[in-house]
Parts: structure tokens; C-alpha cells; sequence
């Protein structure tokens, strides 16, 4: 069985690793993957990145599905032009995507469908922003309409900073078109979770739930990255939240594409605030699965995932259930010197386990797994791999308990060195400490 994982990332890479541990003769090629992906029996790494190319590549190489990892392929249409050529492949089409591509249409879909979110206005006058401004007061977030690569939102908590951020995004176009549309939303406090289902168009699977730590440094400070470090499962969802968020997110957000004639096929995250009161707002769509809270998640998946997506683009999801291990899952991230701004490349890493020998179904797996991100294998020293983009490496544990896998995570990752390295020291915190709360 041979199938296509689109993206390079730690993501992806964890994508890759769980379909290639399903039962059967899988092959896994990763478009253009990392050197992780580079190094691993059964993977194998395709430098391509234009869609029609990669379509030709399905065709020819009989791939039975391709799953797409990152969401600019999808903002670009790679599932429309995948199923015009007969191929089958696992995401939003363009047009569906437009739930993260568009935050005022994310925001506006979800006022005409009731799902509860921050009460916003969307703005293309930077003077009538910077009013608005003047009369909501701080604290106040800024977000660029399109997509940004995770820098288009910003968390104000002085007017200063809100009217700065309007400059940056509307008058210095610091964003490029991302922002020439903003919208401004009422700031909310609470807990925040990662909620992320596969959708068939008709039916859903919800995964594992998470949550993941968005800021660079410890105890949630400093500036807001794609993500330092991931667990699964999220204490903070109960059961009766589980369905609460299930009906009034993830039904109401399925339902509303399928009447505006989009049905919703893919992963289906939702970021979800989760008010003092219970109550749930939601902060964001994306179009695709978080990272790194895939990493924790797909650990912790026992179904068997080749299975859980062939329903998926079938549209038989309803046939299906998903089998989570009972322990918990972190993930540690460890990011280049210079992240998130600018990221340096080129600092060899030192310490690395060995590839791991692929485990079949038969044999236990370990119980952690080092997933590539930002990494490339030098070229001077042959076999040595360097670090080639903001996120490196993402070290992924299980344990009883998160304060278990917490403690495992980082005696693997110190072992782990590169200059410049920075990485979090509390990965885990809120669920460790959701008793006190
Ligand atoms: P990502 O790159 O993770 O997809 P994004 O750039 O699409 O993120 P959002 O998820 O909308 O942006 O916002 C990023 C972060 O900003 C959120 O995870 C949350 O921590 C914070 N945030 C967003 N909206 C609000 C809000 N209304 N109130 C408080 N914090 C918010």
C-alpha cells in the first residue's frame, strides 16, 4: 500500500510514522518531508511541492490516499485538484478551507450558525479600526484576516500595543495581504484546548483531546509561536464538556458547510477557550491537525489509522471508532536559535537517538519517539543532520501520567544538543497543576 504525506514538519512526520506502523506492507512517501523522515525504513522523502506534479505522482505511483499536513496546499486547492484528477486525499477543499484561510469568514460562518464565539468587528479602514480601538479599550486582539504562519494575532493588553498592531498589519502591510482585512475581537480568559475531529463531509471522529503551549518561554511568557510543546489527553474536557462541544462546535460547524453547499471533509480543529463559567468560545478553525499536538495524539492511537482515513475519504466514518491508549502523551519541542522571528540554520545536532527500527504490529513500540521538524542532513560531513528550520525537533513520551511523561520527555531531550537550542522547561504545566485550579 503505498500513500502520500504532504508537509515537512514534526506533524507530518508523526502522520508518517503512525500509517507506516499499521498492520500490512505500507510505504510512506513525504512531500519533501525532513531528515527524519529522510532516514526512516519505509519512509521515503519526494522533493516536490507543486500541486500538479504531485498529482502525477499519485497517478503514477497508484498511491491509494494522500493526506495533507500543512494548510497552505489546501489554501492553494491541492484536494480540488486531487479529486478533478480521481485521487483520493484527506482535507478541506479550498473553498472549505476558507474556515482558516479567512478569519472573517470563520467569524462570520460561525455568527450565521450560532456556534459561540468572541463578539468582533471586521475592519479594511485602518482609521475606522484604529476607533474602534479608541472605544472597545485594551485588553483587545488584533488578527490578520489571512493567513500568516501563526504571527497575525496579537494578544493586546495596552491600547498602545492594539494601535501598534493595526499599523503594522493595515498601514505597514508588515503582513503583506494577510492583513489588509482585520478583525477585532473582545479578549477572553480561560483555559485553552485543542479539539480536533476527522470529517467524512457527513459524519465525525473525534481524536484525542489536547491542549498545547503556544508561548516560547516557560510559565506561558514571552512571544507566540506554532506551538513549544503538546499533551493529550486535556483534563479540562470532561465528558460533559466533550458533548457540549461536540454539539454546539463541531455538529454546528459541520452542518453550517454542508448547508452553505461545502461539506467538511479533513481534520477539523477547533482552538476552544474554555470560560471560568464553562462555557466554550471558539478562538479558531484550522483546517488541518495542530502541531505539535499530533505528535501526542497519534501516540496514543491504537486504531489502526491506514483504516481510520481509507473511511474518511469513503465517507464511512460512521462505521469506525477510534482506540486511544489510556496514558498520557507529551510533547517537548526544541526550536532554533532565533525562533520565532528568525531561526537559524546550520547548527549540527548532537545526541539524537538512533532511528528507531520500524516496530510492526506484533512488536511493543518504544515509548518515546524523536519526530523531525526543521532538520536537513549536512552536506560537508556526511552523515551528520543540522538544523534547517524554527522548530527542529519534537520529542514525544507516554507515561501514567503527565507528570510521568513530562519527567521522561526532558531526560530525552537533554540528551539531545544543538547551539542555540531553546525549549521549555514546563511542557505540561496546566494539566499537572488542574487539580489546584
Ligand atoms: P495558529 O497559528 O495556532 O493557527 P492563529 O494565528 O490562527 O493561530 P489564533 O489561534 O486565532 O491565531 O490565535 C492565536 C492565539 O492567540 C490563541 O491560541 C490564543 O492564545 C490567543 N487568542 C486568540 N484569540 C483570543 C481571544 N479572543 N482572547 C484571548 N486570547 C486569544
Amino acid at each position: 500500500l503505498k500513500l502520500l504525506v504532504i508537509g515537512g514538519g514534526a506533524r507530518e512526520h508523526a502522520l508518517a510514522w503512525k500509517l507506516l506502523r499499521s498492520p500490512g506492507n505500507v510505504k510512506v512517501f513525504v512531500a519533501p518531508g525532513n531528515a527524519g523522515t529522510s532516514l526512516e525504513d519505509g519512509l521515503e522523502n519526494l522533493p516536490i511541492t507543486a500541486i500538479p506534479e504531485l498529482v502525477d505522482f499519485a497517478k503514477k505511483e497508484s498511491i491509494a490516499f494522500t493526506i495533507v499536513g500543512p494548510e497552505a496546499p489546501l489554501a492553494d486547492g491541492i484536494v480540488d485538484a486531487f479529486r478533478a484528477a480521481g485521487q483520493k486525499i484527506l482535507g478541506p477543499t479550498r473553498q472549505a478551507a476558507r474556515l482558516e484561510t479567512s478569519k472573517d469568514f470563520a467569524k462570520s460562518f460561525m455568527q450565521r450558525h450560532g456556534i459561540p464565539t468572541a463578539a468582533y468587528a471586521t475592519f479594511t479602514s485602518a482609521s475606522e479600526a484604529h476607533d474602534y480601538l479608541n472605544e472597545k479599550g485594551a485588553p483587545i486582539v488584533i488578527k490578520a484576516d489571512g493567513l500568516a504562519g501563526g504571527k497575525g494575532v496579537v494578544v493586546a493588553s495596552t491600547l498602545d500595543e492594539a494601535h501598534a498592531a493595526v499599523d503594522k498589519m493595515m498601514t505597514e502591510e508588515q503582513l503583506g495581504g494577510a492583513g489588509a482585512r482585520v478583525v477585532i475581537e473582545e479578549f477572553l480568559e480561560g483555559e485553552e484546548v485543542s479539539f480536533i475531529v476527522m470529517a467524512d463531509g457527513r459524519h465525525v471522529l473525534p481524536l484525542a483531546t489536547s491542549q498545547d503551549h503556544k508561548r516560547l518561554k516557560d510559565g506561558d511568557q514571552g512571544p507566540i509561536t506554532g506551538g513549544m510543546g503538546a499533551y493529550s489527553p486535556a483534563p479540562a474536557v470532561t465528558p460533559a464538556l466533550h458533548a457540549k462541544i461536540m454539539r454546539e462546535v463541531i455538529h454546528a460547524a459541520m452542518n453550517g458547510m454542508d448547508q452553505e453547499g461545502e461539506p467538511y471533509t479533513g481534520f477539523l480543529y477547533a482552538g476552544l477557550m474554555i470560560m471560568p463559567n464553562g462555557a466554550i468560545k471558539v478562538l479558531e478553525f484550522n483546517c488541518r491537525m495542530g502541531d505539535p499536538e499530533t505528535e501526542a495524539i497519534m501516540f496514543r492511537l491504537k486504531s489502526n489509522f491506514v483504516t481510520l482515513v481509507e473511511h474518511t475519504v469513503n465517507g464511512t466514518l460512521d462505521k469506525v471508532e477510534a482506540e486511544w491508549d489510556r496514558r498520557a502523551a507529551l510533547s517537548v519541542v526544541m526550536a532554533a536559535h532565533g525562533y520565532p522571528g528568525s531561526p537559524r540554520k546550520g547548527d549540527v545536532i548532537h545526541g539524537l537517538p538512533n532511528p528507531t527500527p520500524t516496530e510492526t504490529s506484533e512488536t511493543p513500540e518504544a515509548d518515546f519517539y524523536v519526530f523531525h521538524a526543521g532538520t536537513a542532513l549536512g552536506s560537508e560531513h556526511g552523515k551528520e543532520i543540522v538544523t534547517a528550520g524554527g522548530r527542529v525537533l519534537c520529542v514525544t513520551v507516554l507515561g501514567d501520567s503527565v507528570k510521568i511523561a513530562q519527567r521522561r520527555a526532558y531526560e530525552i531531550a537533554e540528551q539531545i544538543r544543538f547551539d542555540g537550542c531553546q525549549m521549555r522547561h514546563d511542557i505540561g504545566h496546566w494539566a499537572i497543576n488542574h487539580h489546584r485550579r
